[in-house]
């Protein structure tokens, strides 16, 4: 496809730059009129384009400009949940990439349409056999993401402090000069001594304040 646009009602982004593609497990693509129109008035409905049954929910707003990218990463996001291994559940290196290399094959194959029934089995497969593994995997997945967020939280509060410290650092700073000019208009109206000693006096106290911020 060289434009983007709606294959079914060929509403262009040049036609209306509002418009608003989604994609659904297919890989293909709609705009959010013809999903909302009667096409998918019970809930589901078939591609225009390859006929395969979609759920109208399943629909996401397409995020690439090929929407063949779009289906990838929410097949490999779906893979993944299951094949979830890390290194330290291999004995070796070698085996270790057979696995990355069978995940690849498994994303390939269900982006692409190959395969698709033996790799949906192989992949249940998989997961009867794995079941342990794969759900310890997952609570420690869970909870390095929780320890990440504390330590993103932690590190954006400090930030905050440090900000406000510098605030009301300011804050203080500018009070502190207001009283001493006060101190200064004080001093003209009611001290005997002459306005250029003053004067020399608070620009002495105002240089101080200065050097202290
Ligand atoms: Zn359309
Ligand atoms: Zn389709």
């Amino acid at each position: 496809m060289d434009y983007q646009g709606c294959p079914t009602c060929k509403t262009t982004k040049f036609s209306n730059p509002s418009l608003k593609l989604m994609v659904n497990i297919c890989g293909h693509t709609l705009c959010e009129n013809c999903v909302n129109s009667n096409m998918f008035e019970h809930g589901t409905g078939k591609c225009t384009q390859c006929d395969t049954p979609l759920r109208k929910n399943n629909f996401r707003v397409q995020l690439f400009e090929d929407p063949a990218v779009d289906k990838e990463v929410d097949i490999r996001k779906k893979v993944i949940r299951t094949y979830n291994k890390a290194d330290v559940d291999f004995h070796s290196l070698r085996e270790y990439n057979d696995y990355l290399e069978q995940v690849e094959d498994i994303v390939y194959n269900l982006t692409n349409n190959m395969d698709v029934e033996s790799t949906k089995q192989a992949m249940e497969q998989y997961q009867r056999e794995n079941r342990t593994l794969i759900q310890e995997n997952k609570a420690k997945l869970t909870r390095e993401q929780e320890e990440l967020e504390k330590r993103l939280l932690l590190e954006q509060q400090g930030q905050e402090q440090r900000q406000l410290e510098v605030v009301q650092e300011k804050r203080r700073h500018l009070q502190a000069k207001r009283k001493s000019k006060q101190a200064l208009l004080d001093d003209l109206e009611s001290s005997h001594l002459p306005a250029s000693l003053l004067l020399a006096q608070h620009k002495d106290n105002a240089a101080q304040l200065d050097s202290d911020m």
